[in-house]
């Protein structure tokens, strides 16, 4: 075993056991989570509307939709206008709306009613990228898939200090495929994400309350600066 994947795998257990003693309130990917391990269709939706909004907001607008609109024959049978009506909180709504209508022509018009389970067919859907394709394998089918947002991008490279030269997502994405066993993969994002949404925040990190505190590379180096100006 490398050292990076040792130090990883020590960090990694810190995080998971932080992550059982999170509330919804703390670390709002636990709601996301639930919502989208209830039915394919409400995973795609939900994922396709949290791009640039916080998860509190997207849950409470996905929500809102799925109830008036549970299915991709319902969703179909709206127009993008009243689709916009209630997504509009969001941002980029009129963008999104169009996708999730789309999206939903496309599931009952070449899938038969049902969100596919392989990266290449996800990732044709408009609205749908790595990230989101990653998501909805590892979360919904329980399929090995790493899904890179930005709180799993800056814990890595930033404050842990792997991959420091990455140039994107999918380095950081083939890093951690590299580096830890397949049966972690698909629980990775949601450990990372809670952790960035509570403790490691991306503009304020809560070191003083984090377990990591001692070992971690961006926290010693803060206090190295703080050490040499005093
Ligand atoms: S010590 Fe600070 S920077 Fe390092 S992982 Fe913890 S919160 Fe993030």
């Amino acid at each position: 075993m490398s050292n990076s994947s040792e130090r990883l795998l020590k960090y990694l257990s810190l995080i998971e056991k932080l992550y059982d003693a999170l509330g919804e309130e703390e670390a709002p990917v636990k709601l996301m989570h639930r919502i989208k391990r209830r039915d394919p269709f409400h995973a795609l939706i939900t994922a396709m509307l949290s791009p640039r909004s916080k998860d509190e907001q997207t849950y409470k607008v996905a929500m809102k939709l799925l109830n008036v609109a549970p299915t991709p024959y319902h969703i179909r049978d709206m127009s993008v206008e009243e689709i916009e009506e209630i997504i509009k909180p969001l941002g980029f709504y009129r963008q999104k709306a169009r996708n999730i209508k789309l999206a939903a022509e496309r599931i009952i018009n070449e899938y038969d009613g049902e969100v596919p389970d392989k990266f290449e067919e996800l990732i044709k859907f408009r609205g749908v990228g790595r990230k989101i394709a990653n998501i909805i394998l590892s979360t919904v089918y329980e399929k090995p898939a790493i899904a890179v947002d930005t709180h799993v991008y800056r814990i890595i490279k930033d404050r842990w200090k792997f991959v420091e030269d990455a140039k994107g997502p999918k380095d950081i994405e083939d890093f951690l495929m590299k580096n830890l066993p397949m049966d972690m993969w698909n629980k990775v994002n949601r450990w990372l994400v809670a952790f960035g949404q509570s403790i490691c925040k991306p503009l304020k990190p809560r070191c003083e309350v984090c377990p990591l505190s001692d070992d971690c590379p961006y926290h010693s180096s803060k206090r190295q600066a703080v050490g040499g100006t005093g």
